[in-house]
């Protein structure tokens, strides 16, 4: 590894993860595909301080025959994001491009009352869809923009880069702990990689419908959406379709090997689920799980001796596993689908290992032996 201060440093390592970016040398020398396209079109991303009639809680987007305008309301008073794309006539090399020739086209393409008095940062770009056919070849793997890129359609690049990282770090963690066996390693590739595929398969298609060249894109931009579309962000269709797939709250892991499905055949979640959002004592149940562990939640109605089993679990695999007991709230009740007693086992990435009606401790330990490999 060659240092800021050009000095050289030999590392030695039991595993090596490539998250260097789109350009990433690591996927380089393994000789790992990357396949997919790029798209013959320039890009825009800024944000700036602008004044606007409209309301600062919705996202507005305006389209063209090939080209849109997205407005993103930001952290503070008129503090705005505004990304598209150039039309064909700007095609130029990235930077040659000069804000003001971008300033220009967006209120030329939008037609709106917009004052913008100052942008704080813009960048001019190209837009890739491309990802790896593996994630792993034997001890090193690669993660985020090194493994997948593709269109800003639904900011998606950095949320996914980090959620491939915390599903490899735990992975790797309990394994360079002796923890777990190795093969728990083959498990990211397992998960991850049918996610860069879909990933790219919905980018592609929001990136189409917004801006591609398609002409049957273009005639449904320009007939089927308003001139001005106002997409308010506390809409309930967007809370429950938009909301779980932007922020991949919806990914599931059901069909992956850590996912044991015996005991879930009666409850409305499913292991290799996403643990459900809901409250306990007025506080998130995710405030109880920052530690990085399995947790075994215990559903209760309070006629069990929750007590002793957080002993007994705890005294086992301290370091590994930690006990919560959570009363059989309503919500509880309503997101699982039974108001009976029951148990999840979570991951550290707190996607679910089982759930079953079962709530005595034998179902974690085969868990951990037989799924982990834990000894
Ligand atoms: C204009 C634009 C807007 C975007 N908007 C969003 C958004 O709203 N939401 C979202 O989720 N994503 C967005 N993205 C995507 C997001 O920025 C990327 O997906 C994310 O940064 C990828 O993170 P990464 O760590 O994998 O790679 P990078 O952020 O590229 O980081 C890789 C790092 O590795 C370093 N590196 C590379 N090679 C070497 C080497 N040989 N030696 C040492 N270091 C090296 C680089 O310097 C860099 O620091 C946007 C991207 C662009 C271009």
């Amino acid at each position: 590894v060659k240092n800021a201060s050009g000095d050289s440093q030999t590392i030695t390592a039991k595993y090596l993860v490539g998250c260097d970016g789109a350009k990433s040398a690591v996927r380089h020398a393994l000789d790992f595909t990357f396949e997919g396209n790029t798209i013959d079109a320039l890009f825009y991303v800024a944000d700036v301080e602008m004044e606007f009639s409209e309301s600062h809680d919705a996202i507005y987007v305006t389209f063209g025959a090939d080209s849109f305008v997205a407005f993103f309301p930001m952290q503070g008073e008129n503090k705005w994001r505004i990304i598209g794309n150039l039309p064909e006539e700007m095609k130029r090399d990235e930077n040659e491009i000069d804000y003001g020739e971008i300033e220009n086209k967006i209120r030329s393409e939008t037609q709106l009352p917009l004052h913008i008095k100052g942008v704080k940062w813009f960048s001019v770009y190209r837009v890739h869809s491309r990802r790896v056919d593996k994630f792993r070849d034997g001890r090193c793997f690669l993660a985020g923009d090194a493994a997948h890129i593709h269109t800003p359609a639904g900011g998606q690049g950095m949320n996914t880069g980090i959620q491939d990282a915390y599903n490899l770090a735990w992975k790797m963690a309990c394994v360079l702990r002796g923890d777990a066996a190795e093969q728990i390693l083959d498990t990211y590739n397992e998960e991850r990689l049918p996610n860069a595929e879909r990933l790219l398969g919905t980018t592609d298609r929001m990136f189409n419908l917004a801006a591609g060249s398609d002409w049957l894109f273009g005639l449904i931009r320009t007939t089927v959406f308003p001139p001005l579309a106002k997409y308010i962000l506390s809409f309930d269709v967007v809370k429950e379709r938009f909301f779980p797939l932007i922020s991949q709250i919806g990914i599931n892991y059901r069909d992956g090997s850590l996912s044991e499905h015996a005991g879930d055949r009666e409850f409305a979640v499913k292991a290799g689920d996403r643990l459900p959002y809901f409250l306990v004592d007025g506080k998130s149940i995710y405030d109880k799980l920052r530690e990085p562990k399995f947790h075994l939640l215990t559903f209760s109605d309070g006629t069990s001796d929750d007590h002793t089993m957080t002993g007994e679990v705890e005294s086992a695999n301290a370091h590994l596993v930690d006990h919560h007991v959570v009363p059989l709230y309503p919500q509880v009740t309503e997101l699982f689908g039974t108001d009976q007693p029951f148990h999840v086992l979570l991951r550290p990435d707190n996607y679910i290992g089982f759930i079953s009606p079962e709530t005595s401790l034998s179902r974690l330990k085969i868990y951990l032996k037989e799924v982990i490999g834990h000894s």
